[in-house]
């Protein structure tokens, strides 16, 4: 989720990038970034700036230390690998290459275990930073900036809106895209690129929209698009006639609309990393449970409020009758008020969108007061939940707007299922055809929401 701006042109970018930014705000950020390329008589370089927090952060580190260039790259952070820090925000880069990202890249450990032998140093706890060093090694070996960037491309598995620039082919913006959202603004002398189009409505109605699979090399006055391989692609041009307020809600006419169409992409990037998708089998080390704990567990506790405790009462129904494990679901508002027995072969599972919810919070003193281990699932990365809770389970559903959830809820679902098989094959209540029967079925999943989406009119 979150915002991606690109400006290169005539014009001073960093007051359009920002601005851009602005206009991005209702993806919701944990923190923002501008890089800027410039020339001077040293030759091409960049120069940074990314804070943690609020636009108004990065406005004023930009208002104290102004960044010239006439073309730079614009990022607004929703976490989902490394905490929202000064230094996982974005933009990333390596010594030439500078790189904004929406998404999740999937093989990132992989990849960034084989750059680090071929010698690149790591800053950030990021999945995105592999992406500048990766460019930067095919640069070494094929010596051409758009055969580099398509390389590093095909070799990214998952889900990602790029923007990148390189001060060895300055003058220029690359970007590609897969399952996440990403278009190019087209002016005269100047061009845009942008996650989505109120970015850039001020300046251009005139927009291409990429499609997965797509490598755009932009310079001023020129677009070209190809696939990864370098074959080119035809792209029609198209018009915008929506207002600015329409196009925030993406031409819904509301944001709950948007994000009932948001599912399928929410629930997918929730599965990503999770779901070995060849095998099929489950990879949830990153939660790190600890298998002698789920042997061991007598009990789970699901505390939550409003949606979330829907999604418990649904969570109760898959742990009971896929891991053979009793559960209980109270509401977190309740909790501390009713004495609740709690030991250490209890998990306390906590589900809250936000992970600031006060009652939930409250919940998870009662478990730490009576040794209970804390599993919390959440969708913003680092929240307070989550830092007070011995495991995490990230929902990866990107923020949403609407008052009645939608995909927030959705994506619980999935995860409450993805742990309740971890449960399953751990203590054994399933045997591996059935496990592997269930995990086709989630594979399966966004395809099928999308297909119900598509049946909207006839519905
Ligand atoms: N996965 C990247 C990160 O955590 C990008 C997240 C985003 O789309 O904002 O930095």
């Amino acid at each position: 989720m979150c915002g991606i701006v690109g400006y290169l042109g005539e014009r001073q970018a960093s007051p359009l990038l920002l601005e851009g930014l602005k206009r991005l705000e209702y993806r919701g950020y944990d923190s923002a970034g501008v890089a800027l390329f410039s020339r001077d008589n040293g030759g091409a370089q960049f120069e940074i700036r990314r804070c943690k927090g609020k636009l108004v952060n990065l406005e004023e580190k930009v208002k104290n230390a102004p960044l010239p260039g006439k073309l730079g790259l614009g990022h607004t952070r929703w976490a989902t690998h490394g905490s929202p820090t000064d230094e996982n925000a974005h933009p990333h880069w390596s010594e030439n290459v500078v790189v904004v990202h929406n998404g999740i890249i999937e093989n990132y450990l992989e990849l960034r275990q084989q750059l680090v032998e071929a010698g690149h140093e790591f800053t950030s706890a990021t999945d995105t930073e592999v992406i500048p060093h990766l460019v930067e090694y095919y640069f070494k070996e094929l010596g051409d900036m758009e055969a580099a960037f398509c390389q590093a491309a095909k070799r990214l598995k998952g889900s990602f809106a790029i923007g990148m620039f390189s001060t060895h082919d300055g003058d220029k913006i690359f970007a590609a895209k897969n399952r996440c959202p990403l278009i190019l603004g087209l002016g005269d002398g100047e061009n845009f690129l942008a996650s989505d189009i109120p970015a850039i409505l001020n300046y251009t109605r005139r927009v291409i929209i990429l499609e997965d699979g797509d490598c755009a090399i932009v310079s001023k006055d020129q677009v070209k698009i190809t696939d990864v391989d370098g074959n080119a692609r035809k792209r029609d041009c198209k018009q915008i006639t929506w207002t600015a307020a329409m196009a925030e809600k993406g031409g819904y006419r509301h944001f709950m609309l948007k994000e009932i169409h948001e599912q399928p992409e929410a629930v997918m990037q929730t599965l990503q990393g999770r779901v070995d998708q060849s095998e099929p089998a489950l990879t949830l080390e990153e939660v790190d449970l600890d298998e002698q704990l789920l042997r061991r567990l007598q009990r789970v506790v699901i505390v939550a409020c409003g949606t979330s405790w829907h999604a418990a009462l649904a969570g109760k129904y898959m742990l009971e009758s896929l891991a053979r494990i009793p559960v209980e679901v109270d509401l977190a508002s309740e909790f501390r008020y009713r004495q609740p027995i709690l030991d250490n072969n209890t998990l306390l599972m906590a589900i809250s969108q936000s992970g600031e919810t006060a009652d939930t919070l409250a919940a998870l003193d009662e478990a730490k007061a009576n040794k209970s281990p804390i599993l919390s699932i959440c969708n913003v990365v680092d929240s307070s939940i989550p830092r007070s809770s011995n495991y995490v389970f990230y929902t990866h559903a990107g923020p949403e707007i609407g008052v009645a959830s939608t995909k927030a809820f959705t994506t619980q679902l999935v995860v409450l299922y993805l742990l309740s098989l971890q449960f399953a094959q751990v203590r054994r209540s399933l045997n591996s055809k059935e496990l592997q029967r269930h995990l086709d079925d989630l594979i399966h999943l966004p395809r099928q929401m999308e297909e119900q989406l598509e049946r909207e009119e006839e519905v």
